[in-house]
């Protein structure tokens, strides 16, 4: 990533739609974070808004794994954002990005719009290794994007993908999203090492 990209702006002329993604544990979070303490030095308005239902850090921060933190605004639906918006405000982060409705597309875009830097950042693809929720059409809309890489957990190289693990075992294709019971984890892996069982082949049969 460029030292001295577009997010060291001081003044913003006008609004942009920046999307950060990548799989878990590549430092999305983080690397939102950071961006937001420069607009900050900046004297930039900063909210963070996040959807309610990720619960791992309570509703009023964004948390990184590296352990960096932010006040944050849980919001049940993307149209909240806007009741929400102070007037001064001229940086908007969302974290999460991927579990907000199809609507967070159109709102992104009316906040740049607005003259507003929007950040983003979200999961690219599910457990499944399939684009999720709004983020394909978030990533063609965006100004700038960047796809950070995790770690492979078996090999050390290169992560783009997120391994659901089950009681100790690889996810199948058709297991829900939200898992009741049992225990779940997740890991950084490679195309290579990235195991989904039962996935069906979607390829034309000859
Ligand atoms: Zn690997």
């Amino acid at each position: 990533m460029k030292a001295n990209g577009f997010e060291d702006t001081i003044h913003v002329v006008s609004g942009s739609i920046e999307v950060v993604t990548g799989s878990m544990f590549s430092g999305k979070t983080e690397e939102m974070l950071r961006r937001l303490r420069r607009a900050r030095i900046a004297r930039q308005q900063v909210q963070v808004f996040k959807p309610k239902l990720d619960l791992r850090y309570g509703h009023d921060k964004v948390k990184s794994h590296a352990g960096s933190e932010f006040k944050a605004i849980g919001v049940s639906s993307c149209s909240e954002i806007f009741d929400l918006l102070n007037p001064g405000t001229t940086v908007v982060a969302i974290d999460e990005v991927q579990f907000f409705e199809p609507e967070i597309v159109e709102v992104c875009d009316r906040l740049a719009e607005q003259g507003i830097r929007v950040i983003v950042t979200g999961l690219d693809q599910d457990f499944r290794g399939a684009p999720f929720g709004s983020m394909p059409l978030l990533l063609s809309r965006a100004e700038h994007v960047d796809k950070l890489q995790a770690i492979c957990m078996v090999c050390g190289g290169s992560a783009s993908r997120t391994q659901r693990m089950i009681d100790g075992r690889p996810a199948f294709y058709e297991e829900p999203t939200v898992l009741v019971g049992g225990s779940e984890s997740y890991e950084a892996r490679c195309r290579e090492h990235h195991e989904v069982p039962h996935q069906l082949n979607t390829l034309p049969q000859d």
